[in-house]
């Protein structure tokens, strides 16, 4: 055994997903994306005197969603806290949260991996929180945009239930589709607006008590969260094995490096001072409001996965892929409807179309080929007018090109030979060149066959018809 494997990791994530509202958690100012700084604020976010925060509803509302979704315990009330530190993006001197008394707790996750296994995680709790400001460091100082401050999140906290990093990815994948998919949060780890914190500890395999944690910050893309997992686990083992004691620190991935690098030693709790928001009364939620939001729940992932796995006679795992986005989901559902063939459909998206997709760092709803286009094909297969080889020929061109099949396969000439007499005229000039292999198959070496439909294939190009082949090639040799 190696050395990294007597050890086991311990994760727990912390993830912050803002929620899709027009405006911000506390005041009317917009919450959008991308807009010049300091152009989307006001006195309320900005921390002026005087200035009181009122709760968003609708942050709310998705809030109860994301708790729905998550398998969670609802509260009807909980309060506010004040999360002091000082920071120059974070005018008010603290963040308005959660701490004692979160909206909601206990809640849980499926998680399903390549080999059909699914794993439970649990979910400690989820709070509502606002977004600091944004400091962007710049070679000559640091400048602030307070157009984020007082964005509505929430905070999802995981249970440490994870053992490895692939199934930490797995997990923020799934939490990812899920918000994705109720229109919580748009998910995107590169914009900011999706973010995970993990906390990593090591202990020996057979050992109950946890080690020390350090939390990494700062993966700021999904490439890197397992990445910066497996380095952080590589180096709490090798420091305990030389006999170093994990000091509980907050560090953050390099990816320039690929490494972690200290940050700060970890802050507790009584370092941020919290206390009840004095400005906020407490929140209610209505059980009428709550039975509401539950009753006009969109379908969620797993929802979806059950109707495709009944419906198509998909893998578990299959299916979980195919609604791992709300646009995956639609994709695939226009290719069947269009194609009625939902197998093949499943296929040609899962073996074709994802790896090329994944291979040029796209998603599905940047595809080069449509879904109308994906059905097109699968239709002419289906009706025997290409071969499935001659197919993803076809399909190589459309993903290249953007093209239609139909223009491709004119342009290439690749029409599938389904005329008898032509298929003939091939067949009997590949038995008169091959007279000893005709021979042994008539005397009684019938398993030849496959040689001969091999022949004509490869004479012409792949486009004979292949039923129909084999049916002649039978016939004409039998004469
Ligand atoms: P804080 O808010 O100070 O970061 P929490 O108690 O809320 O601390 O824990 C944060 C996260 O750390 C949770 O996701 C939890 O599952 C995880 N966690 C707690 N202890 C450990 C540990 N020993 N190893 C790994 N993760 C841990
Ligand atoms: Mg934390
Ligand atoms: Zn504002």
């Amino acid at each position: 055994m190696s050395t990294i494997e007597k050890y086991e990791s311990v994760i727990g994530l912390e993830i912050h997903a803002q929620l899709l509202t027009v405006s911000k958690m506390f005041c009317r100012c917009p919450n959008r994306f991308g807009s010049l700084p300091n152009t989307q604020i006001c006195p309320i976010c900005t921390a002026q005197p005087g200035a009181l925060p009122v709760i968003n509803k609708k942050a709310v509302e998705l809030g109860v969603r994301a708790a729905i979704a998550l398998n969670c315990q609802t509260h009807l009330e909980s309060i506010f806290a004040r999360k002091n530190y000082y920071y120059p993006d974070l005018p008010k001197g603290y963040q308005i949260t959660q701490y004692e008394q979160p909206f909601c707790t206990k809640g849980e996750v499926f998680v399903r991996f390549k080999n059909g296994d699914e794993k439970r995680i649990g979910i400690t709790r989820i709070h509502f929180e606002e977004d600091a400001g944004k400091s962007n460091h710049e070679s000559y100082g640091t400048l602030v945009n307070l157009n984020r401050s007082g964005v509505p999140l929430i905070e999802i906290v995981s249970e440490p239930d994870m053992r490895t990093a692939h199934e930490a990815g797995q997990y923020l994948r799934t939490i990812r589709g899920i918000l994705r998919y109720a229109d919580i949060c748009d998910g995107n780890m590169e914009e900011g607006n999706f973010r995970c914190d993990a906390n990593i500890s090591v202990r020996l395999k057979g050992t109950e008590k946890f080690g020390t944690r350090v939390e990494l910050k700062n993966i700021n893309s999904f490439r890197f969260v397992e990445k910066a997992i497996e380095y952080e686990v590589q180096r709490q083992v090798l420091a305990v094995e030389d006999g170093e004691k994990i000091i509980q620190q907050t560090r953050s991935w390099n990816s320039a490096k690929n490494i972690t690098e200290v940050m700060r030693e970890k802050e507790n709790a009584h370092d941020y001072r919290y206390f009840p928001e004095p400005d906020l009364p407490s929140l209610v939620i209505s059980v009428e409001w709550l039975d509401k939001i539950r009753a006009e729940m969109p379908e969620l992932p797993k929802q979806a996965a059950e109707r495709f796995k009944k419906s198509f006679e998909l893998s578990d795992y299959d299916a979980a892929v195919l609604t791992s986005s709300k646009e995956m989901a639609q994709y695939f559902e226009k290719v069947v409807a269009e194609s009625k063939n939902g197998k093949s459909s499943a296929n040609w998206v899962m073996n074709e179309l994802l790896g090329r997709l994944n291979a040029v760092g796209k998603e599905i709803e940047s595809s080069p080929v449509t879904a109308g286009q994906l059905s097109e094909l699968i239709v002419k297969i289906d009706s025997g007018q290409i071969s499935g080889k001659i197919a993803k020929t076809v399909f190589e061109e459309m993903f290249a090109t953007g093209k239609d099949a139909s223009s491709i396969i004119t342009e290439k000439g690749f029409v599938q030979i389904s005329d008898p007499a032509a298929l003939e005229n091939a067949i009997r000039k590949v038995i008169e060149s091959h007279p000893s292999q005709t021979a042994e198959y008539r005397a009684g070496k019938i398993k030849l066959l496959g040689f001969f439909v091999g022949q004509v294939m490869k004479e012409t190009q792949g486009q004979a018809n292949p039923a129909l082949l084999n049916e002649l090639v039978k016939k004409l040799l039998d004469q």
